[in-house]
């Protein structure tokens, strides 16, 4: 025991506090039409970001404002340099902006904490990067499982729902290989699956497409348009005109600012490339318990 009988301090930043508020705050459900509908899934209010670098001011993102409604598939896209890969960082929480609001389900991730800020990474945001970021020398089911394993997941569970992932993206056959033993358009599909192994409401992509050949191209964004197709928001990122015409809507920054913001298809449309094409994504649901 301590001194004054007060118990022993807490062993350091290895314990969690136990969340005592909803990472997602919601309204009550009984206010009537106006409380059930949800807010929209981003809302990007005046937002600039500044990187500063010694005495030099690199202006990245100016006075961005923009929503993006649940359920949609957005392409963002701009030249190198416009600021695309700013505002994906901060869509992710994974920087802050500069000034301006951004609301993620109508929070606001200033008021969140830090714990919340993980959570909401973790569990409600799938990210794939262009250099697909898998972990070396690790089998794909490892790479998938990795998310899971950070929220606390089981490892019965973790294998399971790690082996849907990657059946749903056709990598059915190649739960063992290491990311060196599979194409570019291999581990892109892998890192997809790693994102959505989580259930995430939302797909955070930046130029997912960027290192993939035209068939692995075509392959990631069916996927993402199945992601889409089941109620999913997906944002992602590129600068080609080809890879943003499979979105719904297409935002163009330009330095930094929104120039130009075109609707190619409803909101609650099927995404341009399913019209088009039979989709694959079924294979997931019907592994789905
Ligand atoms: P994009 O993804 O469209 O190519 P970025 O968002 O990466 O654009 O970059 C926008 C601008 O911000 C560029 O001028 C870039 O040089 C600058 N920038 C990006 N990241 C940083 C950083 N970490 N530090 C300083 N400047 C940065
Ligand atoms: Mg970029």
């Amino acid at each position: 025991m301590t001194p004054a009988g007060r118990p022993p301090e807490r062993p350091g930043r290895l314990t969690r506090a136990v969340r005592e508020r909803p990472l997602v705050e919601r309204r009550p459900a009984s206010r009537g039409d106006g409380a059930r509908r949800r807010p929209p899934a981003i809302v990007v209010q005046g937002v600039s970001k500044t990187y500063v670098l010694g005495a030099i001011r690199v202006p990245a993102l100016t006075d961005v404002s923009l929503r993006i409604e649940r359920g949609d598939f957005v392409a963002i896209m701009g030249s190198s340099g416009s600021g695309k890969s700013t505002l994906m960082n901060i869509l992710g929480c994974l920087d802050l902006a500069s000034t301006g609001r951004y609301l993620i389900d109508g929070v606001d991730v200033l008021r969140m904490d830090e714990d919340d800020l993980a959570d909401l990474r973790n569990r409600k945001i799938g990210f794939v990067f262009q250099s697909f970021n898998l972990v070396s020398r690790t089998s794909a089911l490892a790479n998938v499982e990795l998310p899971l394993s950070y929220a606390g997941v089981d490892r019965r569970t973790r294998r399971r729902r790690a082996e849907e992932a990657l059946t749903s993206v056709g990598m059915a056959k190649r739960f063992h290989h290491q990311p060196s033993e599979l194409s570019g358009g291999q581990q892109q599909r892998v890192a997809v699956a790693r994102a959505l192994v989580t259930n995430p409401t939302m797909i955070l992509a930046d130029e997912p497409t960027g290192n993939l050949d035209s068939h692995s191209t075509a392959d990631v964004l069916r996927i993402f348009a199945d992601l889409n197709a089941e109620g999913r928001t997906v944002v992602l990122i590129t600068h080609e005109p080809d890879v943003a015409g499979q979105a719904k809507r297409v935002i163009t920054l330009t330095d930094g600012r929104v120039s130009e913001d075109r609707r190619l298809a409803a909101l609650d449309a099927a995404p341009p490339v399913l019209r088009a094409q039979k989709s694959t994504h079924h294979l997931y649901r019907e592994a789905r318990p």
